[in-house]
């Protein structure tokens, strides 16, 4: 079998890499998924029982040296892809990796074609993909893409889970995952083999200690080859309730082991790859060629290679301490706590511990008139301490049973820091979602736009029952860059349509609701327009489909946008109006002139993103940050544009191609390479800039006023042959009219070229061009100075007979086809000179209808 593109993973596949590679499918329509080495074995029953559905081939039955793109799912290492290994390491083959571990890609893969996430299961960074892409997927797909979430995050309970997983298998749910399948392959039974096998591996249990850790260790000889090691595994691990488990099976000649990690000091993934094989921190195996004392050496030997050593208090604490002396004042105390922001403080006796007080205390005594008694009479004295060394957990079930919620961190004796909640948040990586300290404020701005007064004071007085009311998106930019007309976009963290019935009351206004959407459209005053939408989150095409009480947040919100610069929301609420939310620092980018995505998979996410990009850059001169830059090259390489012959993308090219700056963009879509992800032939290179720029004067020139974009489009069209442009615009849909005439454009324009070439008179000039006007003699103009074109927009197409069918009427003529042929022959002379003025056509019409 021949396939150019083929999808790819690991043997030994699991659910993970198995629904990974039917989501990458979806993505790449034409790629054949191949497998090249075993599959587990519940994922093997599921394949079985859907195979016809499913579409999947063998790596024996392909042609290998056909391949021109591979698309490798839920590994970095070529070694783990069988007799696909030969391909991915050939530099003339074109490489996609989709992997949810590690950080960087292996040298045999460009970094730009490699996407790398964090989710807890491959699967949910693919179900986001396709969410975003709004693609159907069939309910085999969705169980498959659920069943893979649910291995990879132990049914969302391993640490590693995150929200993302969850909404991801909810998605699944909601788009046909049959739960009973789930169920059923999740808890395949053991075999009798498995049975047997597990009930030795239990019996060789023994505990072993690896720096300071404690690990689960099963080494047994096989007579026979048992599949599913992992599986066994995994029940080991439940029944063991262990934190780290090895297991290593001689059979068929070699080792198999299987590496599971519960702890965070443990990485799976780490000592798998010193033995050679690979997998994730929390789950991994090798095979290993050697015999079983051997092997058992080696994994120990990478075991303890894989020991983290894990945080302690001193990488989470706060230096140097504030404090005050047990002699201060208590008003003193509280000046501290409320400079510094802080909800408590330690009290100090020559820096040795003494006790410590919080802001609610302070503020208790301050009330009952103790405001200048010393901060000794009502300080706790017992504050939980730790030393330096103390692992984070520890100090974090420190803080969790204590009242103050800080422990002071002692070296001899002496405090040397001290971690509260909010130093271990940070230390543990949720920080970096905190709001900025100081928020900004836009109140001033808003208050100068009179325009949107009457919107405020509506929003204000219905605001109360909503948690948040914000303007959002590119109205927050364009109130930011001074725009004086933008639209206005109004999110709400609640139900919209509800919220927007009140203020079309309140306005005097007419409410159009999409209930689908969960959006409405609020039409008042002198045509003013607000559009108000539900806060939705990425795993949800529309809001209505949110449960009723889960509205997102605006975060939520704003996360799913395009750039940092579009993310922004201003509060409309009255009681923090102008609040501004800028969580990815829009306004910095704005005024340095940045376009920056907010996440690595945000064009892949949504390619037409590329598009929105390139229009930011030339409507404002902006650019593109470098990463940014390289991830939009890395999806237009990886190919994730091409199949975007959708309705989004023609909006957006028609958006891109309006713009004042359209010449600029065609420039830059072209030095992207975006042109060729569209279509093969679309060039949107020097000459299609010369030639755009001359449609757009001359449209100008001669008021024409063809839409900008239908000359774009037919410019950077020009090469394509006409089966082609027919075929792209039909896939494109746009209008048949502005089909038709892009169409004429590219395919008619030249053959007008070249029929004009040589000499005609003005009708016939005019028989040529009029059918297809005005697009196609346009284009002709452009390409090249024809003077009898430029006659016919001048002067000839305007040309009309002063005498009509009614005055043939009067003449004699019956209504006939011959009324037609009479009127097309005056034209035709008047057009060459030959009539002047209404009585020299009657004249000649009466002296046709006579001699007819
Ligand atoms: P313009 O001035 O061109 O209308 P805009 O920013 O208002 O720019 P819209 O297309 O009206 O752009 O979209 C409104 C907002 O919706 C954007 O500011 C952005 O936050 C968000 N948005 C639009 N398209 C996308 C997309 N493809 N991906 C993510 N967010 C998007
Ligand atoms: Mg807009």
């Amino acid at each position: 079998m021949r396939a150019d593109e083929v999808i790819a993973t690991h043997g030994n596949t699991d659910f993970d890499a198995f629904g990974a590679m039917l989501a990458a499918r979806l993505l790449y329509p034409n790629a054949a998924i191949c497998l090249s080495g075993s599959l587990n074995r519940n994922v093997r029953e599921f394949h079985r029982l859907h195979a016809d559905e499913l579409r999947i081939v063998e790596a024996g039955r392909l042609e290998l040296d056909r391949i021109r793109r591979l698309i490798i799912v839920e590994t970095t290492n070529a070694a783990r892809l069988g007799e696909l290994e030969q391909v991915a390491l050939d530099p003339s083959v074109e490489k996609v990796v989709f992997d949810h571990h590690g950080d960087s890609a292996p040298e045999w893969i460009s970094a730009e074609s490699a996407i790398l996430s964090r989710d807890g299961a491959l699967c949910t960074t693919l179900v986001g993909i396709l969410a975003e892409r709004e693609l159907a997927v069939t309910p085999a797909e969705a169980t498959a893409f659920a069943l893979g979430i649910h291995e990879d995050t132990g049914s969302l309970t391993y640490p590693s889970t995150t929200q993302r997983d969850a909404d991801a298998l909810a998605w699944c749910l909601r788009h046909g995952a049959l739960q009973d399948q789930v169920a059923h392959y999740l808890h395949l039974p053991l075999s009798e083999d498995e049975r047997r096998l597990l009930d030795a591996l239990l019996d060789s249990l023994e505990q072993i200690e690896v720096q300071g850790l404690e690990i689960l260790l099963a080494a047994v000889a096989w007579p026979t080859y048992v599949e599913g090691i992992s599986t066994l595994a995994h029940k080991l691990v439940d029944l063991t309730d262990c934190r780290a488990l090895a297991l290593l099976v001689e059979m068929d000649g070699r080792v198999f082991a299987v590496i599971r990690s519960r702890t965070p000091q443990l990485d799976a993934s780490t000592a798998a790859s010193a033995v050679g094989g690979g997998g994730h921190v929390q789950a991994s195996s090798a095979i290993l060629r050697t015999a079983l004392p051997e092997a058992r050496e080696q994994v120990e030997r990478a075991l303890a290679g894989a020991i983290r050593s894990p945080a302690v208090a001193r990488d989470a604490m706060s230096r140097p301490v504030r404090s005050v002396s047990p002699e201060e004042s208590v008003a003193h105390a509280m000046v501290v706590c409320q400079r510094y922001g802080q909800s408590g403080i330690l009290v100090l006796e020559d820096d040795r511990l003494v006790g410590a007080v919080d802001r609610e205390d302070l503020d208790r005594a301050v009330g009952h008139g103790l405001a200048h008694a010393p901060v000794r009479g009502i300080m706790t004295s017992r504050v939980p301490t730790c030393d330096e060394d103390t692992p984070l957990p520890e100090v974090h079930r420190l803080l969790a049973g204590s009242a103050e919620g800080r422990v002071a961190v002692l070296r001899d004796d002496r405090v040397a820091g001290v971690v509260t909640r909010s130093d271990l948040l940070r230390e543990l990586g949720a920080a970096g979602t905190e709001e900025p300290a100081e928020a900004q404020s836009l109140a001033g701005e808003l208050e100068r736009l009179h325009r949107l007064s009457p919107v405020f004071e509506a929003v204000g007085a219905a605001g109360d029952p909503y948690p948040g009311i914000y303007l959002v998106g590119g109205t927050v930019r364009d109130i930011l860059l001074g725009e004086q007309s933008f639209d206005v976009d109004v999110a709400v963290e609640g139900d919209a349509i509800e919220l927007a019935e009140t203020l079309a009351s309140i306005l005097g206004g007419r409410l159009r609701a999409h209930r689908k959407f969960g959006t409405a459209v609020i039409c008042y005053g002198e045509g003013e327009r607000v559009d108000v939408v539900t806060a939705r989150t990425e795993f949800y095409a529309a809001p209505a489909a949110l449960p009723a009480v889960e509205h997102a947040t605006i975060r939520e919100d704003l996360f799913r946008r395009d750039f940092t610069i579009n993310a922004m929301a201003a509060s409309l609420k009255a009681d923090d109006f102008g609040r501004l939310v800028d969580p990815f620092e829009g306004r910095r980018d704005l005024e340095a002139g940045t376009i920056r995505v907010l996440h690595n998979l945000s064009f892949v996410d949504d390619p037409t993103r590329i598009f929105r990009a390139v229009r930011y850059e030339s409507r404002y001169g902006f650019s593109m940050e470098e990463h940014t830059l390289r991830l939009a090259r890395g999806c237009i390489e990886m190919g994730l544009v091409g199949d975007l012959s959708s309705a989004r993308l023609r909006d957006e090219l028609i958006l891109l191609l309006s713009e004042p700056g359209a010449a600029r963009s065609i420039a830059r879509l072209g030095q992207l390479g975006a042109d060729g992800a569209v279509h093969p032939h679309l060039a949107a290179d020097g000459q299609a800039v010369a030639l755009f720029e001359r449609l757009a004067a001359l449209n100008d020139e001669f008021g024409l006023e063809v839409p900008l974009w239908r000359l774009g489009l037919a410019a950077v069209a020009r090469r394509l042959p006409p089966d082609e442009v027919y075929e792209w615009l039909r896939r494109l849909e746009v209008s048949a009219r502005d089909g038709e005439q892009i169409a004429a454009a590219v395919t008619v324009g030249p053959r007008l070229v070249e029929a004009l070439g040589r000499p005609a008179d003005p009708a016939e000039v005019v028989a040529l061009a009029e059918p297809y006007a005005p697009d196609a003699p346009l284009f002709a103009l452009a390409t090249e100075e024809l003077e009898p074109l430029r006659t016919y927009f001048e002067r000839l197409r305007s040309v009309r007979l002063e005498i009509g069918g009614a005055d043939l009427a009067e003449l004699g003529l019956r209504e006939s086809p011959r009324v037609g042929e009479v009127l097309a022959e005056l034209r035709r002379r008047k057009l060459n000179g030959q009539l002047d003025g209404r009585d020299s056509e009657l004249a000649a019409a009466r002296a046709l209808i006579a001699s007819a």
